[in-house]
């Protein structure tokens, strides 16, 4: 079969289309023919490389996946051949004290497709039975690649970590990006009032499309500034913060007092020079989030399914386009999620 694979670290001419072996499910699997896949922000950082990580070469990339059941392992009841599925892209072990106690996102050996083993970007792919789920009624291929990953990290951050409640004010800073327009609806989903930053008036007239409240360009006014202008000084109660360096003292300065910054990724860095006073005098909370739990992937599922959260896709590529599509996401160029068709 084909699969996007990496042999070395480097830009997007590092991507090599090529021929694996086609995988055997084992008991307890489901082999998927994979439809779609989607990009995340994930992929560039395995496909360039991070410091002080070592990913083992080669690497297939990928993390989310939607297609069509083709066989099956041992023991698997829940599913049949041509079923239309998707995959939570978390694998955890289901024995763990994290497992057990149903933080399976905490677990020692927690795996996510693409990170910590071979990922999506295929034509076929085994997964584990837990992990499938049936692609809702009426969504194509494409749709059910858009939001796995994304959506179970904007839930878990706003659902499951900063707890929003109705009639909060919840910052999403860099909303145009696939976590974002996610968080943009999960966010109204729990009732806030959304403020929603991106770089161009463009993007930030697709938030609103998706029920953005506030709009600001951060390319035009700090959006501390902003906040402080529109709240009248008080601030929000929720900053929800995946850019890092480049934003992370603003968050923290947008915050109400006791407000909470929650995060799940530093894609401009990770390393944020960061005054510590405005955390323990305006008592502020900090909390990280990866992925989330199995429940947490179904409550957001059910959601997406009943039409309260929808996914966003910009384009699709067949897999020789994965080197633009890395290009396109990497210049910010996408709002919503870029899809590659194996
Ligand atoms: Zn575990």
């Amino acid at each position: 079969m084909r699969a996007v694979r990496i042999h070395a670290h480097g830009g997007p001419e590092v991507l090599k289309v090529e021929e694996v072996p086609d995988p055997t499910p084992g008991a307890g699997e489901v082999l998927i023919r994979v439809r779609a896949a989607s990009l995340n922000h994930l992929d560039l950082f395995i496909r360039s490389g991070m410091p002080g990580v070592k990913i083992p070469l080669p690497r297939i990339l990928g993390s989310d996946a939607c297609g069509e059941v083709e066989s099956l392992g041992a023991g698997v009841t829940r599913f049949k051949a041509g079923d239309r599925v998707l995959i939570n892209p978390g694998v955890s072990c289901g024995r763990c004290e994290f497992c057990a106690g149903g933080r399976d996102s905490l677990c020692l050996r927690y795996r996510l497709f693409g990170e910590h083993g071979d990922g999506t970007d295929v034509e076929r792919l085994s997964v584990p039975e837990r992990n499938v789920h049936p692609l809702p009624a009426g969504f194509s291929f494409d749709q059910g690649a858009a939001f796995p990953l994304t959506g179970l990290t904007a839930w878990s951050m706003l659902v499951g970590k900063a707890r929003v409640r109705p009639g909060e004010d919840v910052l999403i800073v860099g909303a145009g990006a696939g976590v974002g327009v996610m968080a943009i609806q999960i966010a109204k989903h729990c009732g806030a009032r959304v403020f929603a930053t991106a770089a161009s008036d463009d993007k930030l007239a697709r938030c609103k499309a998706l029920g953005a409240d506030v709009l600001i360009n951060h390319a035009k006014t700090p959006f501390e500034q902003a906040v402080r202008e529109i709240t009248a000084k008080r601030g929000v109660d929720v900053v929800m913060d995946y850019v890092g360096k480049a934003t992370w003292q603003q968050s923290l300065r947008a915050l109400v007092r006791g407000g909470r910054l929650v995060t799940c990724g530093a894609t401009t860095g990770f390393d944020p020079v960061e005054d510590l006073r405005h955390v323990f005098f305006r008592q502020l909370s900090i909390l990280g989030s990866t992925m989330g739990s199995a429940k947490e992937f179904a409550d957001m599922l059910s959601c997406v399914a009943d039409g309260k959260l929808k996914p966003v896709v910009d384009r699709a590529f067949p897999l020789e386009g994965v080197a633009e599509a890395h290009r396109v996401l990497e210049a910010r160029e996408a709002f919503g999620k870029l899809i590659l068709n194996p």
